[in-house]
């Protein structure tokens, strides 16, 4: 399947809610329609975007959304009135559908809490959004990969995994609060996918990763290539470990995604 180049990808995108529908128990998928999404990039594995989202009042002046969030985009909307401007969070392409226009997002539920994860779980039919599309982190590299995230990058970790080359081989590695929370995957047949479900619904995100990531040692990790994501303790006490163990920083390819008791 041929992708876009990822660097090249800048623009905005406006689209409205098409259904919210809770896939597993704390996941809820809102698919976007808007003729706009037709021409969307795909860029594929862990495409992203900024996802600028109605305020509850229904004032939101979707006009402050700059082109690019390079200085000056980010000037231009920090200058946007602050009671109308929309509130934007970071979001993963779960599935798009050029030729209907369609888009599938993966909202983590983690509570009441902040903007996103709420919204998504009351989102109505016809409610105006607009994506800010920033391409990918992903780069296909040689050698065995280890894939590794919390539920947070569970879209892009599935993404990555559906698009990769059929003869890639490596493990995945995805933290979920429940065991029902495991999704169908698409993996190439050398892929193991290893579902992590958190046994104590209060245990800290990410944890149970680290300490299996912890525990996995590469027998070649100069070969390894790594993609780590999810809440920003696993990320980075994640990559220090596999740096002590050998793996090139520049074989890993690593985001926070987000920070326990943090917004935004
Ligand atoms: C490139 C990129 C791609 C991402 N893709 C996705 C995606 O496809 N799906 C997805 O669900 N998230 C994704 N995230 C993470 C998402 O942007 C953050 O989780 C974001 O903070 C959610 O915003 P919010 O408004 O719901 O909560 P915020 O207002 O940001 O935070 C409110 C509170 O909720 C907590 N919180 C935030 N996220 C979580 C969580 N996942 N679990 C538990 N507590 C949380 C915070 O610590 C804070 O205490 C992505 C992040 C990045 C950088």
């Amino acid at each position: 399947m041929a992708f876009s180049d990822a660097r090249k990808s800048r623009g905005l995108y406006r689209a409205q809610v098409l259904r919210g529908e809770r896939v597993t128990p704390h996941m809820v998928r809102v698919t976007f329609d808007g003729d706009e999404l037709r021409r969307l990039p795909r860029h594929g594995f862990d495409q992203w975007f900024r996802l600028f989202l109605p305020r509850a009042d229904g004032t939101t002046d979707f006009d402050a959304v700059p082109e690019g969030f390079g200085m000056a985009g980010y000037l231009k909307y920090l200058m946007a009135n602050s009671h109308t401007r929309p509130l934007f969070r970071n979001y993963t392409v779960r599935m798009h559908r050029p030729e209907a226009g369609e888009l599938d997002v993966d909202f983590v539920a983690h509570g009441d809490e902040g903007v996103a994860g709420p919204w998504a779980q009351r989102a109505r039919a016809g409610e105006r959004v607009v994506l800010l599309d920033q391409g990918r982190g992903f780069e296909v590299q040689d050698g065995t990969h280890l894939l590794v995230g919390d539920e947070s990058a569970l879209p892009a970790v599935l993404g990555i995994l559906r698009d990769l080359p059929r003869d890639a081989t490596g493990l995945a590695l995805i933290e979920i609060p429940d065991p029902t929370d495991a999704q169908p995957v698409d993996a190439p047949e050398g892929f193991e996918v290893r579902w992590l479900p958190r046994a104590d619904p209060h245990a800290r995100p990410g944890a149970l990763a680290l300490e299996t990531l912890r525990r996995y040692a590469p027998i070649d990790p100069a070969a390894l290539s790594v993609y780590l994501a999810g809440e920003q303790a696993l990320v980075a006490a994640g990559r220090r470990h596999l740096v002590a163990v050998g793996v090139p920083k520049q074989r890993i390819v690593f985001t926070g995604y987000w920070r326990i008791g943090r917004a935004g």
